[in-house]
């Protein structure tokens, strides 16, 4: 199967809002729609970025949200806030999330089925740390991080989510995986779902790479039969480069 590839740019906590709006014009500018593209800016921005993208085949998302719809939750921000500003896509399980802010698997979970539940498509995020990778954990990580994402979700609505494997190691670190190293992992994640689900979902559901993902090694990541876009964190603060990186998708999509 073709899976339509999907390149997404995390802005994480970067840029004000003239260097965000710049930037979403900038991109929205140089894309022709024939990759599906999408920005993650912060949550203060995504109202002005919107407004730049609107009209444009280029969509945006959250960076993360919370498991409920509303309440007493000061400082968080629900689905249906974000399904308010027009967002189609939230980042869920960013290892940022996990390693610096403490999140744990159980409460990414909840908040996959709490973006189901608003319409929202989310990205789950999931990869090793350097130390884990070494001691030969990488499958037993990723497979507990699965489980708890996909709690409670059922076939229909896990073909539609995104998966980004993002090895902890290679995330802002300037260090990426080979090729070969990320096609063996999408390719067990791959196995992952034909075994938790069954082959067609494992078939439809889009598996993104991140980590330290740039215009030179863009292609060569893009080729691998089971790397279906990227997630880009440092080069997509910059429009060339993340154009660069949408056109190597385009290319070998
Ligand atoms: C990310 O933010 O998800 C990411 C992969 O960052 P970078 O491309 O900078 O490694």
């Amino acid at each position: 199967m073709n899976r339509p590839m999907l390149i997404a740019g995390n802005w994480k906590m970067n840029l004000d809002r003239a260097s965000a709006t710049a930037l979403a014009e900038a991109i929205a500018g140089g894309v022709d729609g024939q990759v599906e593209t999408v920005l993650f800016p912060p949550f203060v921005y995504l109202d002005a970025v919107r407004r730049v993208l609107e009209g444009t085949p280029v969509a945006h998302g959250g960076q993360n949200m919370y498991p409920a719809d509303s309440g007493a939750f000061t400082g968080e921000v629900s689905g249906p806030m974000l399904v308010d500003l027009g967002c189609r896509y939230v980042l869920l399980g960013h290892s940022e999330r996990r390693h610096v802010i403490g999140e744990s698997d159980a409460l990414v979970g909840e908040k996959v089925a709490a973006a189901f539940a608003v319409g929202l498509v989310p990205v789950l995020c999931v990869g090793e740390t350097l130390e884990e990778r070494e001691a030969d954990r990488t499958m037993e990580v990723i497979a507990r991080q699965m489980e708890a994402g996909c709690q409670g979700i059922g076939a229909a609505e896990a073909a539609r989510m995104v998966i980004a494997y993002e090895p902890v190691w290679a995330i802002g670190t300037g260090r990426t995986a080979t090729p070969e190293q990320a096609q063996a992992v999408h390719a067990d994640l791959r196995q992952w779902l034909v075994d938790r689900y069954n082959a067609d979902v494992a078939r439809q559901i889009r598996i993104q790479y991140g980590g330290s993902v740039k215009p030179s090694n863009a292609s060569d990541l893009l080729s691998q039969p089971d790397i279906d876009g990227a997630l880009v964190g440092g080069a997509s603060l910059e429009a060339g480069s993340f154009l660069d990186i949408v056109a190597a998708g385009a290319a070998v999509g």
